[in-house]
């Protein structure tokens, strides 16, 4: 019969590969319990009118990407594009938000109907955190650092590069947007078929265009820099001095907007040197509008997305670590007999907490050797005839190369211990 093939876009992460993501997963983790955020656990679907009411009718995500269908009641669900929204909904809905301060964190799968390519899924995962409640800036900087803290601990930090801007407070923004339809709608021939129609709908997402065509006409339109009140100004400079002040790295772009509606003023975006035209790996900004414009009260709000499989790409891309062990102790056996002796082996060496493969295949040494290699495993021990014969059993350091060496099965343990001394000095 024919094989099914997966949906396209949407990839399966298999075994071999699920390793870089679980210790991406255990660090973030750690970072977000250093800084006391929570982690919230959000569903998949959601109502269609919560995703056209905060990220925006007109943007790319909620025109052209959404998973969207009516369920058997006719109503129209979506799959969510990203997880801001729904965070806001949960909180709004459990009481939560509207009082207090609150730092939440989440990690799982977004759908997006785009092209897909290298570092562009219709299924992919974001990780990302939400603080709501807090108007200072200096909420700004410290998820700025809680991902900088992540970067470092991944050995990532010397290969992305932050960027800052403002969008400025309602106020600036409606002065700025009204002089930059002006300047695009006297270069309307200029334009591009998307730009011409988010002159009218979307007007700060043409200074996002990928149309190098459109490069120079946007080079040269006004900046949002000198629209700004007074207020936004300084809430944008003590975010600044904050980063400066911890020797944070950044480049301030006057440019930089983000493809969702709900974002104001402070906005911010890491990319990456290894991976290429993807290389946007975390992006975020405030969005002091959105929770009311949900049904919730006036509460200030700031956050990020991550994109994991650009993240994970890059860090295997970076350190490729050549000590990578999966397997400690590996079990080979010959027949039946020795089956049985390797399983309680195997047991008895878990009981002391290690990682044991045991490899029921029998037969051709060699050939189990050669697994054992595949498998990265530090010492294999072999129960052959003449072991089981005489009650002992050989272990073979795999890595250290030192000689094997045939030892009473009670002194087993004692010898793997002693192995992986060696083991872990040779690093
Ligand atoms: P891009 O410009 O690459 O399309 P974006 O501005 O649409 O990114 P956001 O909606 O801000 O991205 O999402 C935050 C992060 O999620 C991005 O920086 C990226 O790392 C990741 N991301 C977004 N869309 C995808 C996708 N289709 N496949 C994989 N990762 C994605
Ligand atoms: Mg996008």
């Amino acid at each position: 019969m024919k094989a099914i093939n997966s949906v396209r876009g949407m990839p399966d992460l298999l075994p071999d590969q699920t390793i870089p993501w679980q210790e991406i997963e255990e660090e973030i983790r750690m970072v977000t319990d250093q800084y006391c955020y929570r982690e919230i656990r959000l569903p998949i679907l959601e109502r269609t009118e919560l995703f056209k009411r905060s990220i925006g009718e007109s943007t790319d995500i909620v025109e052209k990407e959404m998973y969207t269908f009516s369920d058997n009641k006719g109503e129209s669900i979506s799959m969510r594009p990203e997880a801001t929204a729904s965070c806001v909904r949960a909180g709004i809905q459990h009481g939560l938000i509207n009082y207090g301060k609150h730092r939440w964190w989440y990690l799982g799968p977004m759908f997006r109907y785009e092209r897909p390519q290298k570092g562009r899924f219709r299924q992919f995962y974001q990780f990302g955190v939400e603080a709501f409640g807090w108007e200072e800036p200096a909420i700004d900087a410290e998820i700025i650092l809680l991902a900088e803290r992540l970067w470092d601990a991944l050995g990532i930090e010397n290969h992305v590069y932050l960027e800052v801007n403002t969008l400025g407070a309602a106020e600036s923004r409606t002065r700025y947007t009204k002089e930059l339809v002006a300047y695009f709608q006297d270069h309307h021939a200029e334009l591009d078929a998307d730009s011409q129609r988010r002159l009218h709908t979307n007007p700060l997402r043409i200074l996002d265009s990928k149309n190098s065509k459109m490069q120079a006409l946007i080079d040269s339109a006004p900046v949002i820099t000198d629209y700004l009140t007074a207020e936004s100004q300084e809430n944008f400079s003590e975010l600044c001095d904050i980063l400066t002040a911890l020797n944070i790295a950044y480049r301030v772009n006057p440019r930089l907007v983000r493809g969702l509606d709900y974002y104001s003023t402070t906005v911010f975006e890491w990319t990456a040197d290894h991976l290429g035209a993807q290389n946007a790996i975390c992006a975020g900004g405030r969005y002091d509008g959105l929770v009311e414009s949900l049904g919730g009260k006036q509460v200030p709000a700031a956050g990020f997305a991550c994109g994991m499989e650009r993240l994970v790409e890059m860090v295997q891309q970076i350190e490729v670590d050549p000590n990578f062990y999966t397997v400690t102790v590996f079990v080979a056996c010959m027949d039946k007999a020795g089956i049985r002796k390797a399983v309680e082996i195997s047991e008895r060496a878990r009981d002391h907490g290690l990682e044991v493969m045991t490899n029921f295949a029998g037969g051709n040494i060699r050939r189990q050797l050669r697994q054992a290699h595949k498998s990265k495993s530090i010492l294999v021990i072999i129960i052959g005839e003449r072991e089981i014969e005489s009650g002992t059993v050989t272990v073979k350091p795999f890595v250290t190369q030192r000689p094997q060496r045939n030892v009473k099965e009670d002194q087993l343990m004692e010898t793997i211990w002693e192995e992986l001394e060696y083991f872990n000095l040779a690093l």
